[in-house]
């Protein structure tokens, strides 16, 4: 057992997928192509199979992967799209690049998820899309979701960026929607070593126009769309599809190591989390809550367990949101109490039960 426990170790659990990364390295050498090759066309293909839908189209972060999946909707600017209020920055931001209204909707303080009730509330005429979020790795109820946004005429876009693996009625993230988008930002599930993202869908005219969109918006040197420059470099795709290979296994260690803290933490002062019925999450994150949050996060450190915060300022008290001028009460509960534990595929059994034993006995 590590003396200080980190809250991740990014070493370790990349180590085992080096050594095949160096070997294929040594053909990129060769062959001289570095974005775009035929490593990120097998990793397309291994993750539109993996994931089941027809299409995955590489690009250089999800950020741009969710700009570009908006974009593709083809509705007008200024549209409203219901997003999550408790979301990372990024899936805002998506909105905002596409000159589009982010309408933040409050999600349920227990899966930390936006649910149909709470959308249904904030759908105007201005209305034309939902962007879901499988926040820290947990799944949105996704029939009720979609339902709604049939009955409303409204399209789905699932922000998977924390949710690589997880299924919802034995379904993939991403592929219960429009279309879905991942990150394979180094702390992610299945994470790189620097930035990369995919979009995934069913719909030939989304993967299309993305397939365009993404690398300046045409055939070189003859353009047909205004895109932006959002290549994958095959140095990540190598690496990529040598760690997709291992993703169950880094996703039932972390699902081991969240059930452990489900199972042995029995503090009254501490909220678990909730998955989504039916489901299954891949705990990005393992959250739980505390009225003594600080204090206990302080606790932990002197007792040397890392430990994050997801995340610390709300949405809507950023400084870049200040002229919304508006309380979301639920979103600022969950960035005043919420703690994300350590929960790695890194971490042992022995590691987790100690910070459980810190935990129990924390008052
Ligand atoms: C990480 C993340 C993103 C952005 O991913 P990048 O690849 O860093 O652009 C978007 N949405 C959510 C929910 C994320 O966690």
């Amino acid at each position: 057992m590590e003396k200080f426990i980190r809250w991740e170790n990014l070493s370790k659990v990349n180590e085992k997928y080096f050594k095949k990364f160096y070997t294929e390295l040594k053909e990129i050498e060769k062959t001289g192509l570095y974005t775009m090759g035929k490593n990120v066309e097998k990793l397309e293909n291994d993750i539109a199979s993996y994931i089941g839908t027809k299409y995955a189209i590489a690009c250089g972060n999800a950020l741009d992967g969710l700009t570009l999946a908006i974009k593709s909707l083809n509705i007008p600017e200024g549209s409203e799209i219901i997003v999550p209020s408790n979301t990372f920055y990024a899936s805002v931001l998506a909105i905002l690049r596409n000159n589009m209204l982010p309408i933040f909707c409050e999600p349920d303080i227990d899966t930390f998820n936006i649910t149909a009730e709470s959308i249904e509330k904030l759908i105007t005429n201005k209305t034309k899309a939902i962007l879901v979020v499988h926040l820290y790795g947990n799944m949105c109820d996704m029939d009720k979701i979609n339902e709604l946004a049939r009955k409303n005429n409204l399209y789905v876009i699932e922000d998977s960026a924390q949710a690589f693996g997880a299924s919802y009625k034995g379904k993939m993230a991403g592929n219960l929607s429009d279309a879905g988008v991942f990150s394979f930002f180094p702390t992610k599930n299945l994470g790189g070593i620097g930035d990369a993202g995919m979009v995934v869908t069913n719909n030939v005219n989304i993967y299309n126009y993305i397939k365009l969109a993404r690398n300046y918006g045409g055939e070189k040197y003859n353009y047909q769309i205004q895109g932006i420059n959002s290549r994958m470099d095959e140095i990540q795709a190598i690496f990529l599809k040598e760690k997709l290979k291992d993703i169950e296994t880094i996703n039932n260690l972390k699902t081991r190591n969240a059930n452990l803290y489900l199972q042995n933490i029995k503090n009254k002062q501490i909220i678990l989390p909730t998955t989504t019925i039916e489901s299954k999450n891949v705990y990005y994150i393992f959250p739980i809550r505390c009225k003594k949050r600080d204090e206990l996060k302080e606790y932990l450190l002197e007792n040397g367990v890392e430990s994050l915060i997801h995340y610390p300022i709300a949405l809507n008290k950023m400084k870049v949101f200040e002229k919304m001028n508006r309380s979301f009460k639920i979103a600022e509960e969950i960035s005043d109490t919420e703690l994300s534990l350590p929960c790695s595929a890194s971490h042992s059994v022995e590691e987790i039960k100690k910070i459980v034993s810190l935990i129990n006995k924390f008052n």
